[in-house]
């Protein structure tokens, strides 16, 4: 896809990055937000169309075959997540786009775009620390934690192979480091 610019926020989950991504949005109205298909249930506070587009399996395996995703991942045993071509084509008229995506899904958006694309991982500032979020947070079942940490020691690994590291230690410390990349990405 020619010059189009993408940002991408990647992480394991409940190191901060949705959260970072909310801020980076309002700091930048610019900035577009590219709304992900899943086939995970909808938590209470997230709204179809404006968080995700929450698909059935079935719809969401008819999407594959007829090429609508850039990228997709089963992020989650039967929880699949992806990014739509038509959401990228549309919001890139209106400014740069952000995706907040798994890290499996960053590399191949890295790989899509090369240089079009500035891909930040963001990383909790321990593991421990990941565990009370994600603990704090109250939103996962024990299968459903488990599933995400071990999940989390594979993506830390890989966090030196992406753009830039974000280590979100003090919230507005990262929210404002990551503008700062973003900022020196777009103007290059
Ligand atoms: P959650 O269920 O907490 O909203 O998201 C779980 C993980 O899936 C997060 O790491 C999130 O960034 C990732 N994710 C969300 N949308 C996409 C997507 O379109 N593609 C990929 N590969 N991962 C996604």
């Amino acid at each position: 896809m020619p010059d189009q610019n993408v940002v991408v926020l990647t992480a394991p989950s409940g190191a901060g990055k949705t959260t970072i991504a909310h801020r980076v949005l309002e700091e930048m109205p610019e900035m577009q937000f590219s709304v992900s298909a899943t086939t995970r249930d909808a938590r209470s506070d997230e709204t179809d169309g404006e968080d995700y587009y929450f698909l059935s399996l079935d719809e969401f395996q008819r999407r594959i075959d007829h090429g609508d995703l850039l990228e997709y991942e089963e992020v989650y045993p039967d929880q699949l997540y992806g990014t739509l071509r038509s959401e990228i084509e549309t919001k890139s008229k209106e400014g740069p786009v952000l995706l907040d995506i798994d890290v499996d899904g960053a590399t191949n958006v890295k790989e899509a775009f090369g240089d079009d694309a500035l891909v930040l991982f963001v990383a909790p500032p321990s593991k421990e620390e990941l565990q009370n979020r994600l603990q704090g947070r109250g939103t996962e079942d024990d299968r459903s934690m488990a599933d995400r940490l071990a999940r989390a020691d594979r993506e830390l690994e890989k966090a030196d192979t992406f753009d830039g590291v974000v280590v979100n230690d003090e919230l507005e410390a990262a929210v404002q480091e990551t503008l700062d990349r973003i900022h020196q990405f777009l103007s290059s």
